[in-house]
């Protein structure tokens, strides 16, 4: 399931490619992709649009229009948003590559083309079909996005606010850093990765933390996320690049998927656990599991 990294690679990949095009025409394939907009609808609203930029908020992301309108599209677990060459003259090499590419991207997933007005495609294709997309006006962003939490890139993402979140939560830290509405972007294998950088157990209740422990996790969750972005992203299933090309960072992982394998800090085994109905892995040995701190009582 694509997350911050993944997203962000795409971004920051058809972003420059993308900026300036017009959109010659949308073609919606699969209904449910912008329900409840009828395709048809949606079709008439984006043709002859010029695109002003690919953002990202979360793991969403946000392809602006001209006229205060931004395309939001979410990839949740299986979407893919790749640029496709149409009738451009290629030199061989570069045919060679964007044919493999246009291959891995079966066309059998496509939900939704845009035409663009240099000849190419960029397709969303999805095969469980639970990515979507929604057009709105720009003034109406924040709102929408209003129980969305921090951008932990962001300068907002200090110690203090991640402490702030946490405070009185017995949830354990995996399902807290899973949980969108505290910090945006993090899942399932960015939130192991920062736990083990920060040498804390999963189960550790998010309110048990102090101020060391907030420092340590939040500098984890931005040099996770960080790895994930210099790796292009994972590919442990679906997740293409912004070319359909797969990205590296599943060959880094340091302890997501690597269960039975031996810890790069201490060398003991790394266990698998279920949290939150979501595989988690870690080093029993390393990371430390925090306990319940007591609470005043109040009346
Ligand atoms: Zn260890």
């Amino acid at each position: 399931m694509p997350e911050l990294p993944e997203v962000e690679t795409v971004c920051r990949q058809l972003d420059p490619e993308l900026t300036g095009r017009r959109i010659e025409s949308l073609e919606v394939l699969d209904a449910r992709w912008c329900r409840p907009t009828p395709p048809r609808k949606l079709e008439r609203a984006v043709a002859d649009a010029t695109i002003e930029g690919l953002g990202r908020r979360g793991k969403y992301l946000l392809l602006a229009l001209d006229g205060e309108r931004t395309l939001v599209m979410h990839l949740r677990m299986t979407g893919n948003l790749v640029l496709v060459e149409g009738e451009r003259k290629l030199d061989p090499s570069e045919g060679r590559r964007l044919y493999e590419a246009e291959r891995s991207v079966s066309e059998r997933h496509l939900r939704a083309r845009l035409q663009l007005d240099d000849g190419r495609r960029l397709w969303f294709t999805d095969p469980r079909r639970f990515g979507e997309a929604f057009l709105i006006a720009n003034r109406k962003l924040d709102e929408r996005f209003a129980k969305l939490g921090v951008e932990p890139l962001s300068a907002e993402f200090t110690p203090d606010a991640l402490g702030a979140m946490a405070a009185g939560r017995t949830a354990p830290l995996k399902s807290f850093l899973l949980d969108q509405s505290g910090v945006a972007g993090v899942g399932n294998i960015y939130a192991d990765e920062a736990l083990f950088r920060a040498r804390l157990h999963p189960l550790s209740p998010a309110g048990s933390m102090k101020h060391e422990h907030q420092e340590a996790l939040r500098d984890a969750v931005v040099a996770a996320l960080e790895a994930g972005i210099d790796g292009g992203g994972a590919s442990i299933d679906d997740y293409r690049d912004g070319r359909g090309e797969k990205g590296t960072m599943q060959d880094e992982f340091l302890v997501h998927t690597r269960e039975g394998e031996p810890c790069p800090r201490c060398d003991a085994t790394i266990a698998r656990i279920v949290v939150s109905g979501r595989s988690t892995y870690y080093c029993p040995k390393c990371q430390v599991r925090l306990r319940k701190r007591p609470r005043r009582r109040r009346k």
